[in-house]
């Protein structure tokens, strides 16, 4: 079993402008992943989730100024980010958002070849892409087309949790996989995200703004996420309560408490 530990983790953003100060949005950010363990952090706009999910993918704009964040004891912040995926981390957005000319099958193919370290047999391979292309509905002459040139929302977080079905990671970190889908692909998504952990046994950091996800994905832990840290964590009736009264009981508190 593999256990993600953040600690005490404070991350600046750059702007744009260079010569403006660098932005403090995380501001003590404690939590820990096990194995076969889904957790959801959920919070409001711009509270910092996705800096978050950045920063331990290893995003060159998020700087930890402190704490630590170590996968299974070792130290990730002094991977790269190839080195963080071949560690056991998934995060959707490591992989370049359009690559011209790339298909998807040589892509994930690459991809496979990165983390396990050698290039998987070919005939396995079809067959194992077929399988899991099978499992999430999608059309074989996906395969061909190039690397997110005109997917759609939807067709994005498709190939994402394909890519999760293939990769095999030991902690997966999904930030707004629910965004921008429909209700059909929401539950052929959340179904790909159950078998990871059913048959994987992966640790699972759902992040999201709505509860609508948590109808088909069920996380033992449910953190809310206010101002760039977890204001309270709990269990599913947690997200019950955010589903029924929104997050302004915690905004509030996070404010006075400021
Ligand atoms: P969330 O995912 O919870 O909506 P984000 O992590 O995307 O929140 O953003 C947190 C805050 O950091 C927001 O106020 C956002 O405007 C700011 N921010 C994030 N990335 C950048 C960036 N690259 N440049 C400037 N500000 C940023
Ligand atoms: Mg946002
Ligand atoms: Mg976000």
């Amino acid at each position: 079993p593999s256990v993600l530990e953040i600690k005490d983790l404070h991350v600046d953003v750059a702007q744009t402008d260079e010569n403006a100060e660098p932005i403090h949005i995380l501001k003590g950010v404690n939590l820990t992943v096990r194995s076969g363990e889904t957790h959801a952090i959920m919070g409001p706009n711009g509270s910092g989730k996705s800096t978050l999910s950045y920063a331990v993918a290893g995003h060159p704009k998020y700087q930890v100024t402190s704490g630590s964040i170590t996968l299974d004891g070792e130290d990730v912040l002094e991977m790269s980010v190839d080195e963080r995926a071949r560690a056991g981390l998934f995060l959707a957005m490591q992989y370049p958002v359009e690559v011209p000319g790339v298909s998807m099958s040589n892509f994930l193919r690459t991809a496979a070849t990165a983390v396990r370290g050698e290039a998987p047999k070919l005939r396995h391979w079809v067959k194992e892409v077929k399988g899991a292309m099978t499992d999430l509905d999608i059309d074989p002459a996906f395969g061909e087309r190039s690397v997110n040139e005109g997917f759609s929302g939807g067709e994005k977080k498709r190939h994402e949790i394909l890519q999760l079905g293939l990769l095999h990671p030991k902690i997966a970190i999904l930030d707004e996989t629910d965004s921008g889908l429909d209700v059909d692909a929401l539950r052929v998504v959340s179904e790909g995200v159950n078998r990871y952990k059913e048959t994987d046994h992966g640790g699972i950091l759902l992040i999201t703004h709505y509860t609508r996800i948590l109808r088909y994905i069920h996380p033992e832990f449910v953190h809310v996420f206010v101002d760039g840290r977890i204001v309270e964590s709990g269990g599913p009736e947690l997200a019950d309560e955010l589903e029924e009264k929104g997050y302004v009981r915690f905004q509030q508190a996070a404010a006075q408490g400021a």
